[in-house]
């Protein structure tokens, strides 16, 4: 085989996406996966978004990535989560088609020009010098690239586990990664293992919904991707029961044939994920958990039930299951397994997610230490996008923590490693009221747009309804509504007084409680704005004071974030720093005063010792970090 610019071994939702936008950027692309069928495959939940993960489909979506077009073609049913909370707080989920998400997202690979498919095992990784020069597959030898990006997801070293029978599989059905793990030792990197779980799959036939609490979907769909107009696929609701008090007995008398209880599973799940028996010891006061019933399609009568994941025996997984109202009959398709699997210690990675150890070789996805589909997605598009920018002779892109839901899931890893499986919350973003999911098309379009991987056609919709609300907040100050008893008893219902004399309806809209369409109901008029366009317009009027003091903090911060730390900087030779902190820095080696201010340990005092240290040497420089 040839020399390709840029390989990526895996097509799972890392691989998709750093394939897709390295080949978008011109280099000559070869995807390395075991099977062309899975490309794209959702392992676990047929779901993508929810709380704190819909932003980063959005985010992926601006940059130019395929995620959110996948889940708004395959969507099945539509949430906005948190929807009577700040506008900060809200994010989409989609309950996706898994069939039709796994052919969108391979259709659109293996359609992509400048990207080649191969089906093959990576076993290795080729180093000429210090430098990453390609991989070594199981059955084509040697293939050359100038870089390469690791994405092999719950694959590496992954033995799953069902009770206390074990084998090896990086998913159930599929062989797992084997050997990878301990070429990437030898060449310095720490991996470390982690476990996760999936519930069993259920037949539709086998379940009484009617004995479950329905949950519909929202009436309006707002799709993921701002380039989707609408969302085709009909919509469907999931159901809802719950475990109760012989749910937890079965659970409790089996726990001596759990592999996280017998002491054969030893790797650290996932927190805020955790497995059934998990909550059962954790939080033996509660009687009851949640189960949500969950359509896997259109086309297959299988549901998939969200809150029970286990690694129990088979048996003892049928007798919980028929415990649980409207569950009493119910057929497992595939029974629920624990998985464990090896990742990179993620403190190992730049701020690109290249490896400091082998220049040229890029981690994405669950090896960095993440879980979910959406950070593979995510951490996959910024790998690809700074694979090929490498090649390309281009500097690299790294979003802010001021900019960015990627930014914060890239910073947070590569600075403070993570010790269980990460995932994204809101409460790890610091700029909540300027970074947001409704807005990561103005955020970040321009930067996707300079890469070349947005189309013009993308940035003339975010220009067009930035002036549309423009436009609509003019009419709204210069509009008005006269305090008649239809205003009085509006107003009387939000707990509000009437004003004296005539109001603007911006003045009336900047009231609490008081919404977009209901100045338009009050003012006889007719809402004129979509959803995100009426939500930029609410945040602007309503938010305007927190948007300016948040953008002020931002200014602050990004005074240490823009001052550069020379990346061979010898921090043995900076006067004044306590030998801890010059090893955590070498460690890390941050590229910023600002990243070096948020290691553990590392002290504001350090922090202006390393400041007046730039300064003396004349070394201080302010960086250009967006791919230029
Ligand atoms: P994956 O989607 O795993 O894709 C990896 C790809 O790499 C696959 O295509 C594989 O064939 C390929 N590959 C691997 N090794 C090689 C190699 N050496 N050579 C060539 N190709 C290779 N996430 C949650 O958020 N919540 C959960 O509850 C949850 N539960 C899970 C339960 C199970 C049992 C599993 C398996 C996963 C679960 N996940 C869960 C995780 C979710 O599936 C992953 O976070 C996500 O798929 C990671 O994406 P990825 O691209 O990194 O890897």
């Amino acid at each position: 085989m040839g020399l390709y610019d840029v390989i990526v071994v895996g097509g799972g939702h890392a691989g998709c996406e750093a394939a897709l936008v390295s080949a978008r950027l011109g280099a000559d692309t070869l995807l390395l996966t075991f099977s062309r069928e899975k490309i794209g495959y959702t392992s676990c939940n047929p779901s993508i978004g929810g709380v704190g993960k819909g932003q980063l489909v959005k985010e992926v979506d601006a940059l130019g990535g395929e995620m959110g077009k996948a889940a708004d073609a395959s969507c099945i049913q539509f949430r906005m989560l948190n929807s009577s909370k700040g506008y900060a707080a809200r994010s989409s989920r989609m309950q996706i088609d898994r069939e039709l998400y796994n052919r969108y997202m391979r259709e659109h690979v293996l359609s992509q020009k400048r990207l080649d498919v191969i089906e093959d095992e990576v076993v290795g990784v080729i180093v000429d010098d210090g430098v990453c020069g390609g991989v070594v597959t199981r059955s084509g030898g040697e293939v050359r690239a100038k870089s390469v990006v690791l994405t092999p997801g719950t694959f590496m070293n992954a033995l799953i586990h069902i009770g206390l029978e074990h084998f090896p599989g990086g998913r159930i059905g599929e062989a797992p990664s084997m050997g990878l793990s301990d070429e990437l030792r030898r060449y310095g990197f720490m991996v470390h293992s982690f476990k996760t779980g999936t519930p069993a799959r259920l037949d539709g036939k086998s379940l009484d919904l009617s004995r479950m609490q329905r949950q519909d979907p929202d009436k309006d769909v707002v799709p993921f991707s701002f380039s989707t107009d609408t969302v085709v696929l009909p919509q469907r609701p999931c159901y809802m029961t719950r475990t109760n008090g012989d749910t937890h007995r079965i659970i409790r008398e089996s726990l001596d044939r759990s592999p996280l209880y017998s002491g054969k599973i030893k790797s650290t799940g996932v927190r805020y994920c955790p497995s059934i028996e998990d909550k059962v010891v954790r939080f033996p006061d509660r009687d009851s958990h949640i189960v949500f019933i969950e359509p896997e399609g259109l086309g297959v009568d299988e549901y998939y039930p969200n809150g029970i994941s286990t690694s129990l025996p088979v048996d003892a997984q049928e007798l919980m299951l028929h415990s649980i109202k409207g569950l009493e009959n119910a057929r497992m398709i595939r029974p629920a397994y624990g998985i464990e699997y090896d990742y990179v210690d993620p403190t190992q990675l730049l701020s690109s997610l290249e490896t400091k150890l082998v220049p040229g070789l890029f981690m994405a996805g669950q090896i960095n230490g993440t879980t979910g589909y959406e950070e593979a997605a995510a951490l996959g598009l910024m790998a690809g996008i700074n694979a090929a920018l490498k090649v390309l002779g281009r500097g690299p892109l790294v979003l802010e923590r001021s900019q960015a839901y990627i930014g914060v899931l890239i910073d947070d890893l590569v600075t403070k490693g993570t010790k269980e499986p990460y995932r994204m919350f809101t409460s790890r973003v610091e700029y909540r009221i300027t970074v947001r999911e409704d807005n990561a098309d103005e955020r970040l379009s321009p930067v996707g747009a300079r890469l070349g991987l947005v189309p013009a056609a993308y940035m003339d919709r975010v220009e067009a309804r930035r002036e549309k609300v423009e436009k609509e907040k003019e009419r709204l100050r210069t509009a008005y509504v006269l305090p008649d008893d239809k205003l009085k008893m509006f107003l009387s219902e939000k707990g509000q007084a009437s004003p004296e004399c005539r109001i603007s309806l911006y003045d009336l809209l900047k009231r609490p409680g008081v919404g977009y369409d209901d100045v338009c109901r009050v003012s006889d008029g007719e809402p004129a704005l979509s959803y995100y366009e009426k939500v930029a317009l609410e945040v602007d009027i309503k938010y305007r004071g927190y948007i300016d003091r948040e953008n002020t903090r931002i200014r602050r911060f990004s005074e240490l974030e823009t001052v550069l730390l020379p990346p061979d900087l010898d921090y043995g030779s900076v006067q004044g720093l306590s030998n801890e902190i010059r090893e955590k820095l070498s460690t890390i080696r941050p590229r910023s005063l600002g990243q070096a201010s948020r290691i553990s340990g590392v002290t504001p005092a350090a922090v202006s010792i390393l400041m007046i240290m730039l300064k003396t040497r004349g070394m201080s420089s302010k960086k250009n970090r967006n791919g230029g």
